[in-house]
């Protein structure tokens, strides 16, 4: 009987080791999953970065071309006006009466007058195109410089990356290995705890304190764990309990 029981001791803090030992891997791997999730979403904001400076530099080439298709617009229509006011200064010879003339006269004032608010028009439009321009090559230089930084920030992450994928398969095998060494009902629920714990299935007992949950164990608790009967979990969180 005692035997018996003696086996059985060994036998659950044997398996308490194990959990515990899957759990460190588990740590671990989580980890690195974390500085993962870091790297690619310091990468996504990098992209966003560089997408607002496109946006920001397409934006402004659309404004340059709506500001030339203006002024060709302006040009054009000042072409025109200057043409019918020539058109109409050589029908003043043709005019019989004096108020004809001036009346025609009035039209030719009103055309040169148009003319000219279009060529003040045309040349803010030019000072306003120059201005702009100036602007574009800054954009376009800064998303150049922008493009190689990220770019050399951004094979930086990846290379990271990569590294911890490797070493979390390392520890997945190592993973795979010490699971063997944990019975089927045990594993299975150290896994849905896991599951259900943010990836933490044990709980260490420091000072009567179940470090899972911060939260004091029955008194008994840490007395019945190191008897290594069977497995003890955390009234609160429902952890597997186990003592260093
Ligand atoms: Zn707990």
């Amino acid at each position: 009987m005692d035997e018996k029981l003696s086996e059985n001791v060994r036998d659950v803090k044997a398996q308490v080791a194990a959990l515990v030992a899957l759990q460190k891997l588990d740590d671990e791997i989580n980890q690195r999953n974390r500085r993962i999730q870091c790297l690619e979403e310091l990468i996504q904001s990098e992209d966003k970065t560089i997408n607002h400076l496109r946006e920001g530099l397409s934006d402004r080439k659309k404004e340059m071309e709506s500001m030339l298709k203006d002024r060709r617009a302006a040009e054009v229509t000042t072409t025109q006006k200057n043409e019918e006011a020539q058109r109409l200064g050589g029908q003043l010879f043709e005019v019989k009466t004096n108020e004809a003339y001036s009346t025609l006269q009035n039209e030719i004032q009103q055309k040169k007058h148009e003319t000219a608010l279009l060529e003040e028009r045309i040349l803010e439009l030019m000072v306003a195109e120059d201005e702009l321009k100036g602007k574009i090559k800054e954009t376009e230089a800064e998303l150049k410089q922008g493009e190689q930084q990220v770019a050399a920030r951004q094979a930086e992450h990846k290379n990271e990356i990569v590294e911890f994928e490797k070493e979390i398969s390392d520890f997945q095998a190592q993973w795979e290995t010490a699971a063997k060494n944990v019975k089927f009902e045990y594993l299975d629920l150290y896994q849905r705890l896991r599951a259900a714990k943010e990836g933490k299935a044990m709980a260490r007992i420091e000072n009567d304190i179940c470090m899972g949950c911060r939260l004091a164990i029955r008194p008994q608790a840490a007395i019945e764990l190191k008897k290594y009967r069977s497995l003890l979990y955390c009234n609160n969180c429902a952890r597997i309990l186990y003592v260093d």
